[in-house]
Formats: C-alpha cells, sequence, structure tokens
C-alpha cells in the first residue's frame, strides 16, 4: 500500500531529513584511514541521538549498527565492526537514517579515503549523478519506470552495471514503504509517481558485472565478481513543484 503524505507530514519529513544528510555529513568528515566501521558508527550514532532522534536502522530487522558501512566491493548492509579497518584508498558506502517526529530519512552515500584511484573516483561521480538524474524524474504523473530508465541508461552508457536484487522503495513513518523503485526499468511503465509520495531513489552501481551475493553474516551484500560497487541515496517527495529532496544536509 502507497501512502501518500500531506504536505504537513512533508514539512516534519524534513526534519528526520535533514538530520539524516547531516549525519552522513559528519560521517564523511570523520573518515580517516585506520579507523574501524564500528568506531565510524558511533560517531553517526553520537550525533543522530544528539539531535534528539533515532538511528532508523538501529534494531531494524534485527541490525546491530547504526548505519549500514560497506567498503569497496561491498555493495549493501555491511555490519559495523571494531575488525573492519578503512585503510587509504578505500571507498566507503554509508547508508543512514534517522527517525524523529515520527517519521525516517534515509540516505546514502560513497566516500573516498584518502587517495582513490582515477576509476574508483570514476565509479563514485557516476553513481552520484545517476542518482540525479533519476530524482529529476521524480515528477508527478511520471512512473517508477522513468526513475529506473534514467539511472540503468546513464551508468550503462559509461560501462557500469546496476543492481537488481535490491531497489529504493517508499519512505515515511516506516524505513521501508511501497512501492519500490528499481535502478532499471522501462519508461511509462511501473507504479504512477502522484504527489505527496516520498520515495527513496538510491542507486547501487557496480563497476563490473550486476551479480550479487550476500555473505553468511545474514547482511553484507558483495559483487559476485569482487569489483567495486558505489551507492548514493537521497529521501525524495513527489510535490506540485516537482522533486523535493528531503535528505539534504544544512549548508556549511
Ligand atoms: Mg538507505
Ligand atoms: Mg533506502
Amino acid at each position: 500500500m502507497i501512502i501518500q503524505k500531506t504536505s504537513r507530514e512533508i514539512m516534519l519529513m524534513r526534519e528526520a531529513g535533514r538530520i539524516t544528510g547531516n549525519a552522513l555529513k559528519v560521517a564523511g568528515r570523520a573518515i580517516q584511514p585506520g579507523m574501524s566501521t564500528k568506531e565510524l558508527d558511533l560517531v553517526i550514532r553520537r550525533y543522530i541521538e544528539g539531535e534528539g532522534a533515532k538511528p532508523s536502522f538501529l534494531g531494524l530487522y534485527g541490525f546491530k549498527g547504526s548505519a549500514c558501512i560497506s567498503i569497496n566491493h561491498q555493495v549493501i548492509h555491511g555490519i559495523p565492526s571494531k575488525d573492519v579497518i578503512i585503510h587509504n584508498g578505500d571507498i566507503v558506502s554509508v547508508d543512514v537514517g534517522a527517525y524523529i517526529g515520527g517519521y525516517h530519512g534515509d540516505s546514502a552515500y560513497t566516500f573516498a579515503c584518502g587517495e582513490i584511484t582515477p576509476e574508483a573516483q570514476r565509479l563514485l561521480d557516476t553513481t552520484r549523478e545517476s542518482l540525479y538524474m533519476g530524482i529529476k524524474q521524480a515528477v508527478k504523473g511520471n512512473r517508477t519506470g522513468d526513475i529506473g530508465h534514467a539511472v540503468q541508461k546513464y551508468v550503462e552508457a559509461r560501462g557500469y552495471s546496476v543492481v537488481r536484487e535490491y531497489t529504493g522503495h517508499g519512505v515515511g513513518a516506516s524505513v521501508h514503504e511501497d512501492p519500490g523503485v528499481p535502478n532499471y526499468g522501462t519508461p511509462h511503465r511501473g507504479i504512477r509517481l502522484e504527489e505527496g509520495m516520498v520515495i527513496a531513489i538510491e542507486p547501487m552501481i557496480n563497476e563490473g558485472r550486476p551479480g550479487v551475493r550476500q555473505l553468511s553474516d545474514g547482511w553484507t551484500v558483495v559483487t559476485t565478481d569482487g569489483k567495486l560497487s558505489a551507492h548514493f541515496e537521497h529521501t525524495v517527495a513527489i510535490t506540485a513543484d516537482g522533486p523535493v529532496i528531503l535528505t539534504m544536509p544544512d549548508p556549511d
């Protein structure tokens, strides 16, 4: 069931989104070589709780961290651990949500730790740009296939591939609501977008082949070919004035 939001509810969601966006900014500033993903997770948790919000993912389906932190060939759902150390040259995907005022925000960003290769940088740039290609299509009257097609076309033209097994989704009083928002698709197909819908658009883009598998920890998703993967996400409201990104951080 798709739950459309009133403009008042979207206003409330702006606060959850703002804290979510800021949490990513805080994470990006904290990342440094030698740090464990558990330490990074604690920085994120402290920020969110300091704002009077709750980390959306902590305890969600039994998840043990406040953020999902996935390094290099890990696609999504990496579990923060004191044994996982971030190194110079790694790409670090951080996926985070904040819950406040009855609503969630959901956003992800893949950061570079120190000096990364030009190839890795190109993957990050392309994935981030593909998110904005998708967001542009998040307008009333379009369909989810228009979003997916825009993302897919952009990344495949640059030699990358789209992860199929995981998709974007509606966001609201629950982190994961209907509809699913795939990062691939056919124009004019899929669920029709209406004013008041709030969706997470979140391309997960692989350097190599699209295949992924889940590790035996029951969470971490990795590329089957061991090549890099990047993940960018925003929570977006579909309004009369077009798409509004709810998870932008405060300006400096
Ligand atoms: Mg997310
Ligand atoms: Mg999401």
